[in-house]
């Protein structure tokens, strides 16, 4: 395989674009590559990049694109919303439909209010979540990720895990003190905080899957639930990745527990900048116009992105009682042959997966739970897997700590062809 075109790019982007891409991981540092590709189309479960290489797709834009690239109802969908004018900065009737369709999916969410991405969601969540208790701390996980607003780059995943480091620079030290961090399943950490603070909301992942995909208990998320209850403090749950992906109604479906405010982004938005954060409604209520928590966009509920959002969301609403089953079915075909091949090479692996998601540690643990099992997994194993995939046409997360997301795109031969490659990674892994 051929990688001059990107190669190239990469050579002015360098140059023009700090690190060379627009967000970090793209950029194939932690997989030891000199250069990222360049995409040029998607189609289906595939990616071309601009010296023309086809890829199977393993990273679906980090998530939004469960029906695939470029699924014929939503490019449909966004070329008619196109057509009829790109942005108006006042509201639409689509905006209201799609609404109704995501608190349809979310008994928890009386009201939703859209944003063009996660990072505003959660922003926006804590915002309100301040101003309904009249508290100042929030309290996160270690390894989650809730995007790139200064509160929430404390002990963060994702980028910051890929490169070595959890907390960003250029954030205050007041922001710092208000934001507590536990590690993820330790209860007596989040009651001692609870009790003993200002505790106005605990943000999760209820899910994670920003320090790749760890398991994530019932009866923790139930006691978290209780604690917050105790103590009236909010609780957020970030469905930004798990929202309609590990069902139509997201964790909060699975788990049966009802959050306070669900953030949301990827799905909704079919690959166009959608988030959005919802909850009952006299907490809802606060946001501005009609209380005086401010929240706006320029773009907030932009009619092409919103089509977009409703094409996807109507797809999964009337074929979820199929499509969540093929999907994890999918993926655990992929995982029961990834533990086959661990076995064969004798290359210890600990593969977490849920739904349309997995991880693979290369590590010896029977499990990885907390983010120090997952710091702990080889890397440079994973760069050798992520390299090999690569270069015979598959493309997977450039980091150990992140998830693979699957499609309904992704076909039987994807998956084998993907298995083929997959066996030879764990060959030449075993040959180090
Ligand atoms: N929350 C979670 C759980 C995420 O995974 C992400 C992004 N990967 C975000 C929030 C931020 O979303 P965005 O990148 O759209 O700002």
């Amino acid at each position: 395989m051929k990688f001059k075109n990107s190669e190239k790019i990469y050579e002015k982007a360098i140059n023009i674009i700090p690190g060379g891409v627009n967000s970090p991981v793209r950029a194939f540092k932690s997989v030891k590559r000199s250069h990222p590709i360049f995409i040029k189309k998607g189609a289906g479960s595939k990616i071309w990049d601009e010296d023309n290489n086809e890829y199977i797709d393993y990273i679906c834009s980090w998530g939004p694109l469960i029906l695939g690239h470029n699924h014929p109802r939503v490019l449909n969908g966004v070329k008619e919303a196109i057509e009829l004018g790109s942005s108006f900065g006042l509201p639409t009737k689509m905006e209201v439909e799609l609404a109704e369709m995501v608190c349809s999916c979310y008994p928890s969410m009386d009201m939703v209010r859209f944003t063009t991405s996660g990072t505003e969601a959660t922003m926006a969540a804590i915002r309100v979540a301040r101003a309904y208790t009249n508290r100042n701390k929030i309290l996160k996980f270690e390894g989650c990720y809730h995007g790139h607003s200064d509160a929430l780059l404390v002990s963060s995943g994702s980028g910051l895990l890929t490169d070595g480091y959890q907390d960003s620079n250029g954030i205050t030290d007041g922001v710092l003190r208000d934001t507590l961090v536990v590690p993820f399943g330790d209860i007596e950490g989040v009651k001692n905080y609870l009790k003993n603070e200002d505790v106005a909301c605990i943000i999760m992942e209820p899910v994670p899957a920003n320090m790749g995909l760890i398991h994530s208990e019932k009866k923790f998320l139930e006691e978290v639930r209780v604690l917050c209850d105790e103590t009236k403090t909010l609780l957020i749950f970030d469905e930004v990745i798990s929202g309609f992906r590990l069902a139509l109604g997201g964790a909060q479906e699975i788990f049966n527990i009802k959050p306070d405010i669900t953030t949301l982004g990827k799905i909704i938005g079919g690959g166009y900048p959608v988030g959005a954060f919802g909850g009952r409604r006299d907490i809802m209520n606060m946001i501005a116009p009609v209380g005086r928590v401010y929240h706006a966009g320029t773009l907030s509920g932009n009619p092409v992105a919103v089509r977009a959002g409703m094409e996807t969301v109507g797809y999964l609403m009337e074929n979820k009682d199929t499509l969540y089953k093929t999907l994890e079915n999918n993926v655990q075909y992929l995982v029961d042959n990834i533990k086959k091949f661990s076995k064969l090479y004798n290359v210890p692996v600990c593969v977490n997966s849920f739904g349309s998601l997995f991880t693979i540690f290369f590590t010896e643990k029977d499990s990885v739970n907390l983010l120090q099992d997952a710091l702990e997994a080889s890397e440079e194993k994973y760069a050798i897997y992520f390299n090999t995939m690569l270069e015979e046409g598959i493309v997977t997360p450039p980091s150990k700590f992140e998830a693979h997301f699957i499609s309904i795109a992704h076909s039987q031969e994807d998956l084998d062809r993907t298995l083929a490659v997959m066996e030879k990674a764990f060959k030449k892994i075993s040959e180090m």
